[in-house]
């Protein structure tokens, strides 16, 4: 956990986050600011900063749940497509310092990606 971190903070439940699912390691909840409905941010649950700051089982946690939640979400939205993405580093756009994996669903005629 740092102290300084939004999303350790959602984490430890000191700030809402609206929870789509947990695992022992990983965290998803929906975005604040969605790029389309449903997007979500799938985390480690101990603060790593970048994808390769993730130990393999961290790594393995995180993107076991995409995998798991990215068609549940689809048939949640309705979408039959997702762009799955990381900013990772500053100059990537990471602007939040704990690694999180979006899943943005797509939708037809959407107007291209993020
Ligand atoms: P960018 O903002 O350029 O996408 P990141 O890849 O670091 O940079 O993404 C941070 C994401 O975290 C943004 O999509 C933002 O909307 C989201 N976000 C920031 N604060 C919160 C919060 N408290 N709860 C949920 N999502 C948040």
């Amino acid at each position: 956990m740092s102290d300084d971190c939004i999303f350790c903070s959602i984490v430890a439940g000191d700030i809402p986050g609206r929870i789509v699912a947990e695992t022992d390691a990983a965290l998803a909840f929906l975005d604040a600011n969605p790029m389309s409905r449903g997007h979500t941010l799938v985390i480690p649950k101990t603060h790593r900063q970048r994808v390769a700051d993730l130990s393999t089982e961290e790594s393995r946690a995180v993107f076991d749940l995409v995998h798991d939640l990215a068609p549940r979400i689809e048939a949640a939205v309705g979408a039959d497509a997702h762009t799955i993405g990381v900013n990772d580093g500053p100059d990537a756009g990471q602007e939040v310092p704990h690694a999180h994996v979006h899943v943005i669903p797509r939708f037809e005629g959407d107007g291209g990606g993020p």
